[in-house]
């Protein structure tokens, strides 16, 4: 009998399973998929010899989430490499305002804004790697927020409670410095005049700022393929293509699973389930096992925008007029504020966006595996609706030619360079992984009331479930989207301090 089994092989399934086995335990991952990593993994979706990531692309968490350090993924070969920018911000009016990891470089791209960037460099610098122990850790601890100081806590206290429309508005003085957070926050279902915006914003700006939006040599597979060997060198092992379709308690206790398959696999210590918190306990989960408020809680569970996201093999890199946005590891379409938000209504509003905000990347610049010689990859994602009348699959080449137009208007002859493409609606992506429900990327919605003590639902925003020795650890519960890997390091935390 295995001591914990792991359902799901994303970044979590896979950080708590390696956390579990190097400390001792014997672990199997059950991944539906026959490749392992969730949304973190590259394929030739274009044309042979293109590596292009399936979901996640760059990694501002890769040097500071307390979970990945901790497996000290370089000793078993992942390396990073990283851009001259971290993401330009160029727009139809000819400016352009660029993150970087150098606080002068992007200083001086921030022009009469550069003093005020400079300051939120300086601010990122003096929290240092206490800035993501606060945010990555479990709740609710208090003592990694306080040791950020009172200072630090009430500028990111007044982050929380601004909008990133207005949060920008009052740092900066320029239209082009303006729409860069309100840029970052839209990663996610965050408009411009959404309440707390601005924190998600400026954490993303302050990672860039500190610690760059890294890309793995090979691809984002590379990091699930590093995550593998920690697991497997400590004697873990992954079955793919194995659904986990139940789960037993006996005894108020999780005690197995039941694959598609009809196999019963018992676990002896715990059950880990990086899944959609939906799937597990209306799918998974036997019906008296969990109290009907806990499922009442989890059916008002919501989930963010669609993502309609795409790729191209190219013959060259993007001739983008903006000369930063040639050097950029990403790059972020968005006219300004005004444009953002009229964007956010559109999608809101059940429309295709007519002037598409984009998160572009040009992991090829970086890392020249991506692509054979002299060619390149680029990556993109919008966000849309979840659904659309008449289904996806009718608005899916029209969509896409709109976001070529979209670049091609920052970068006259992209279209020209384009060797293939493949575009993936939101109902791709939920086919390619169960968790992405309605594409959405996040793994739930974003917004103030879907974080923190509300991530999935009060109260059991710990990880823990009510079924003994079962836990969430996906991207579903705290600190929610994005590869830290903290949701299933601060599970399997858990695990370890309630078998004590
Ligand atoms: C298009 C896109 C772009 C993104 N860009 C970035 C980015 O640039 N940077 C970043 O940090 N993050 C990014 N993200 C977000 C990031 O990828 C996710 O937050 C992260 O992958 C979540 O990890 P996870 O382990 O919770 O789940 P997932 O990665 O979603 O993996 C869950 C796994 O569980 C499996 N599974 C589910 N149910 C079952 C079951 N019943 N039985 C067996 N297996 C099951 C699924 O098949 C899947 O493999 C992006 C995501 C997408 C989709």
């Amino acid at each position: 009998m295995h001591d914990a089994i792991v359902i799901g092989s994303g970044p979590n399934g896979l950080v708590a399973a390696a956390t579990l086995a190097r400390a001792g335990w014997s672990v199997l991952v059950l991944e539906t998929q026959h490749r392992p990593g969730g949304a973190l993994y590259s394929l030739p979706t274009t044309l042979p010899g293109f590596v292009h990531d399936v979901g996640a692309a760059f990694f501002p968490f890769a040097h500071a989430s307390p979970a990945l350090r901790s497996l000290d993924l370089g000793a078993v070969g992942l390396q990073w490499r990283s851009g001259l920018y971290e993401s330009a911000h160029p727009a139809l009016d000819g400016t352009c305002v660029s993150v970087s990891r150098d606080p002068d470089r992007a200083a001086r791209s921030f022009g009469p804004d550069g003093d005020a960037w400079r300051r939120l460099a300086g601010w990122q610098a003096s929290m240092g790697d206490r800035l993501a122990q606060a945010l990555l850790c479990p709740l609710p601890d208090p003592r990694p927020a306080l040791r950020l100081g009172l200072l630090n806590l009430l500028g990111l206290a007044r982050a929380g409670l601004s909008t990133s429309a207005g949060y920008a508005r009052r740092i900066f003085r320029t239209a082009p410095a303006r729409r860069v957070l309100p840029a970052l926050a839209l990663h996610v279902d965050l408009g411009p005049e959404d309440f707390s915006g601005a924190a998600l914003a400026l954490v993303l700006a302050l990672l860039a700022a500190g610690y760059g939006f890294q890309v793995p040599v090979g691809g984002a597979k590379a990091i699930t393929e590093a995550l593998l060997k920690r697991l497997q060198e400590h004697g873990g092992r992954i079955e793919l293509g194995t659904h986990v379709d139940r789960i037993l308690v006996k005894g108020r206790r999780a005690v197995a699973v039941v694959t598609n398959r009809g196999q019963e696999i018992p676990a002896g210590r715990a059950i880990l389930a990086d899944v959609g918190p939906k799937a597990l306990y209306f799918d998974m989960l036997p019906e008296e096992a969990v109290p009907g408020y806990v499922r009442n809680a989890i059916r008002a569970f919501r989930y963010g925008w669609g993502t309609f996201k795409m790729d191209w093999a190219l013959s060259a890199p993007v001739p983008w007029l903006a000369d930063e946005a040639r050097q950029a590891a990403a790059v972020h379409t968005g006219d300004s504020i005004e444009d953002l938000i009229r964007f956010t209504n559109e999608v809101r509003g059940g429309a295709l966006p007519s002037n598409p905000y984009l998160v572009i990347g040009q992991q090829s610049l970086l890392d020249s595996t991506r692509a054979p010689a002299g060619r390149h990859t680029l990556w993109t994602y919008s966000r849309v609706p979840n659904r659309m009348a008449g289904g996806w699959q009718r608005h899916k080449e029209g969509f896409a030619d709109r976001i070529e137009q979209r670049i091609e208007g920052l970068a006259p002859g992209f279209r020209q360079l384009i060797l293939g493409r493949a575009i993936f609606a939101p109902d791709d992506l939920e086919r390619m992984n169960e968790n992405l429900v309605g594409g959405d990327l996040g793994g739930g919605s974003a917004q103030f009331d879907h974080q923190l003590f509300w991530r999935p639902a009060f109260p059991y925003f710990r990880y823990r479930t009510p079924v003994r020795g079962l836990y969430l650890c996906s991207a579903s519960t705290h600190p929610g989207a994005g590869v830290h890997g903290a949701c299933g390091f601060n599970a399997a935390g858990l695990a370890f301090k309630d078998e004590r």
